[in-house]
This record gives structure tokens, sequence and C-alpha cells, in this order.
């Protein structure tokens, strides 16, 4: 505030000193109406004075504390040179009295508004009293005889109003003036705020930013861009970003859309580094694209973290697999040694013997037959695909579930399945899914009970499913079944559904299972038409 007073100041002193040197000056110079002056000497040496008094005023400029009462006592001083101007150029009859409007002006604009009605008052009174002095003839300035008292009161009247509406405008005016100043200040101010912010959160933010011109070459590179790839922000401006990170696709006014990629840069001091980098185009107010913005992470550990956890999680599985097949396959062999080491003593009965030859014979199969199962579930052959009626494999394989079933079982099988769907799969594997599923609804019906077998096409896929009325699965056994070795018989070995799933699996298809315990169990299984039948 104080410096755009003192700029006010030192403009007020230049500002006169031309005003003096051209008004005052020239009349001497160009000896107008020189002679009409009643004071010529006076006026020089007022005008001498008012030079001197600015060299004085500019020496006290850079010592003054107070500048608001150095610029009034300026303003005071005028009005009384202007006065002695006036009252040495014949009072009414002078020319100069409109100067002080233009004092008036100065201290509005340089001091305020109320200035300006201080200054306009003073000048009044000041002029007023010199005015009806020389009408009473009391000061020695004579004037023309035909001016009666009339014109001496219209010549105040005209001042002082001329004074008061010149410190009303040009009040107006300069407070006008400093409202926009400050408001415009302000701004600038919120503006350069603003954007320091700008700039202070994009450095602090722990994630790398950049931006890039519509060209892809980089303009603003954060301190964790930095730190995350090794370059420094020199290095990197001006480069396209592409040629930073190349495994983004976004080139020059590219694809418009937001892009999320994962790559590998080299970091120049700590090797390689995963980064996590999400670019999107930016636009300008108008909607018009104007560049490139990045923010990338560095993801380096939690994809370490990741890998670890993934192999733990693998060899957790191996392990719990593992137990579980030897778990399988302890029991048959712990029969197995029984029935071997019975046979050893002589002892046993013949007809005691072929039985014990006879379970030892079973054990071995049961082995076999784990074993098997197992290496079916853990080491698939390969799909081989083939267009095949479905119907005709489910037909084959309800013909092989009553086969198993006697009349005694109690069990009816009915099927829905009269037109022929043909798709292109695994034959034989498709023939072990319904097989699994087909046993597992006879083995879920030890009383008896109906199991029904439908298929159909269900838009673009095909739908198998099995329906019985056996006991039904526990809410808490729905999620395990699918595992392999998960069973509830003792016979069981826990691949069925396990091996079932794999197959569905490969041919893209799902399984899914509906089940209340004591009312049945239906298993769905869709497979998609690959669109090669
Ligand atoms: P397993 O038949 O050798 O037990 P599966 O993988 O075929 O192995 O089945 C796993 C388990 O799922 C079975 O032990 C049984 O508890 C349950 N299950 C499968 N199908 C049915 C069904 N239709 N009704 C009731 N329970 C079933
Ligand atoms: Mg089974």
């Amino acid at each position: 505030m104080n410096d755009i007073l003192l700029k006010k100041v030192k403009a007020l002193i230049s500002i006169r000193v031309v005003f003096i040197t051209l008004l005052l000056g020239s009349f001497f110079v160009l000896q107008v109406g020189y002679r009409s002056f009643p004071y010529p000497r006076a006026t020089a040496n007022l005008i001498v004075a008012l030079y001197s008094l600015t060299i004085i005023y500019s020496l006290l400029t850079e010592r003054i504390k107070s500048y608001f009462t150095f610029a009034y006592f300026q303003v005071f001083m005028d009005v009384a040179a202007v006065n002695v101007l006036v009252y040495l150029t014949g009072g009414i009859e002078s020319w100069f009295s409109f100067i002080m409007l233009l004092t008036v002006m100065a201290a509005s604009a340089v001091l305020n508004r109320k200035a300006g009605y201080v200054i306009a008052t003073f000048s009044s009174i000041i002029y007023g009293v010199m005015i009806d002095l020389q009408y009473y003839k009391l000061l020695p300035i004579k004037y023309d005889p035909a001016l009666n008292e009339k014109d001496f009161l219209y010549n105040i009247f005209v001042h002082i109003s001329s004074l008061y509406m010149v410190a009303f405008l040009s009040g107006y005016l300069s407070s006008r003036l400093e409202k926009t100043t400050m408001a415009l200040e302000q701004t600038d101010s919120d503006l350069k705020e603003l954007s320091l912010f700008n700039r202070e959160l994009i450095e602090s933010i722990p994630s790398g930013i950049f931006t890039t011109d519509i060209e892809g070459n980089i303009l603003i590179f954060n301190k964790a861009a930095e730190d995350i790839t090794g370059i420094t922000r020199e290095n990197a401006f001006n480069r396209k970003a592409t040629v930073l990170f190349p495994f983004m696709a976004h080139d020059t006014g590219g694809s418009a859309g937001i892009e999320r990629v994962e790559g590998v840069i080299t970091h120049n001091r700590e090797g390689s580094r995963t980064i996590n980098l999400t670019v999107s185009p930016h636009m300008d107010v108008a909607g018009i694209k104007t560049g490139f913005t990045g923010i990338f992470q560095d993801i380096t550990t939690l994809k370490k973290m990741e890998a670890d956890i993934k192999r733990k999680e693998k060899w957790a599985a191996v392990g719990e697999l593992s137990a579980n097949i030897a778990h399988e396959i302890r029991n048959p062999l712990a029969s197995l040694k029984g029935a071997i080491e019975m046979l050893r003593e002589d002892l046993v009965a013949k007809e005691q013997k072929e039985r014990l030859t006879e379970i030892a014979l079973q054990e071995m199969d049961r082995l076999n037959e784990i074993i098997t199962d197992f290496l079916m579930y853990s080491a698939p052959r390969a799909a081989e695909f083939s267009n095949f009626d479905l119907n005709s494999v489910l037909d084959d394989t309800l013909e092989l579930l009553k086969n198993t079933v006697s009349v005694k079982n109690n069990i009816s099988i009915s099927k829905d399945i009269d037109m022929p769907l043909f798709i292109n799969a695994d034959r034989q594997k498709m023939h072990q899914v319904f097989l699994n599923l087909g046993m597992n609804a006879l083995e879920a019906m030890p009383g008896g009970g109906e199991l029904s077998v439908s298929s159909r096409r269900a838009g673009s896929s095909f739908e198998v499913v099995f329906k019985d009325t056996g006991v039904g699965i526990p809410q808490e056994n729905i999620e395990k079944i699918f595992y392999p070795f998960f069973t509830t018989k003792d016979e069981g070995t826990g691949l069925g559904l396990a091996i079932a799933y794999r197959i569905i699996e490969e041919h893209r298809g799902k399984m899914t299972v509906a089940s209340n315990p004591g009312g049945g169990a239906i298993f769905k299984v869709i497979i998609p038409d690959n669109g090669k039948s």
C-alpha cells in the first residue's frame, strides 16, 4: 500500500514540475500576457519558489515516513501557491483559478476521496475570502470597475460549485479505480496461491505424475516420477513419453480413452521396476485434446509379494493333495497287507484262503482305480474335439447306468432328450462327466428313487441336467464336493466331481449344483456352443 502511495507522490511531484514549466515558463518565454500581470516580479519569484519546493520535496521523499501526511502537505501547499498566483495575477480577473480544480483532482487521485473534499473546501475558503477582500478593496489588487457585486458573488459561486463537483467526480473515479485495482490484486494473488498449491500437490503426491503436450512430449515430471524412474526432471523434459515408457500405446493423438498398462522399466541405479501406469488425455475448456496425463506407481514389491503368495498357495495345495493321496492309498494297502500276512500263515482253511486272495485282488484293483482316477485328474490327456450328437452320449451313459442297478434297488431312470443335439467336444470326456454324475446320483439313492436326465439347447449353449431324489448335499459341503478327494463315502475316492469339473472347464462350460438335504440334488452342466458343430 505504502509503495503505491510513494509512486503516486513521486508522480505528483513530476507532474507539478512539468506543469509549472509548461504553463508558467511558457508565459515568460513567449511573453504572453506578461505585461498584463500586476506583479510580474513577484510571479517570477513564485515560480522560482515552486521549483525550489519541488527540489526539497524530492530530497525529502526518500527520508519521509508517512507519505500520506507528506502528500497532504503538498496539496495544501499547492492550493496556497495557486491562490498566491491568482492573487498576483489579478484575483477575480486571473486566468489561473482553474488550477485549483487540478489540485482537487490530484488530492483525490493521490490520497483519497475525502482528501478531494478537504482540498475543495480549503480552496473555496481561501479563494472566497480573497475575492471578497478584493471586492471590499481590502487587498491591493485592482479590478475592472465595470464588475459589480453580482459578478463577484457569481464568480465565487461558480468556483465553489466546480470545486465540489470535481471533488465528487474525481473522488468517485479514484475510489472505483482503487476498488478495481484491489480486486485485481486479490485475483492475482489468488491465482498465484492456486498455482503454488497445485505445484505443491503434484510434487508431494507419492505417485509418479507426468503431463505431455499433444505430441506426447513431457512437460511436467514430478518428484515421485523422478524417484520411480531414476530419470531427472531435466532429462525427462521434452522427451517423448513413449520413449520413457515403451509399453504405453498412447502416441501422438492416438486413441482418446483412458489406458491402463503394466510394464517394466529399467531404473538406472536399481535395475528393473514394474510400474502400473494410467494414461488419460486431457482437454481444454472447449473439449479439445491438449495432451496426456500419466499417473504411475512402483508395484515391484507388490508383484513380488503376489508371486510369493501364489507360490505358497500352490505348495499348500500340493501338500494337501499329497496328504489326501497318501491317505486314500494307505487304506487299501492296509487291508492288502492284512490279507497277505494271513495267507502266509499256513493255518487258514482252503475256502478262507480263496476269500483272502479275493480281498487282496479287490484291494489291488481299488488301488489301481484310485491311481487311474488321480492321473485322469492331475494329468488329463488333451481334449480331442469332434462333432457328435450329445444325446447319443447321454443314451450310452444311461444304458450303462441301468445295467448297474438291479430291480431290487428300486430305482427308476427317466430321460427327456428326444432331439439330436450336435456339439463339438471331446466325446469320451463328455461320457466321463455324465457317468460320474449318474453314478453319484445312484449312490445317493440307496433306498431307491428316481433319476431324471434332460438335455436341451439354451440359446448358444447346451444344457444337461441330472436330477435325483437322493439324500442331497448339506450346505456346508456344497463348496467342497468339487475338491479332489472330498468324499462322504467309505468306498469313494472323491475324484469323480473333480474330474467332471475339470472337463467342463476345458470345454469353457459351467457346472452348478443345487440341493436340499433329504430333497435330492440337481447338477446342471452348461457347455457353450463353440460354433464348430
Ligand atoms: P465320490 O463319489 O467318490 O464320493 P465325487 O467327487 O463323485 O466323489 O463326489 C463327492 C461327494 O459329493 C460325494 O461323496 C457326495 O457326498 C457328494 N455328492 C455328489 N453327488 C451327489 C448327489 N447326486 N447327491 C448327494 N451327494 C452327492
Ligand atoms: Mg462319485
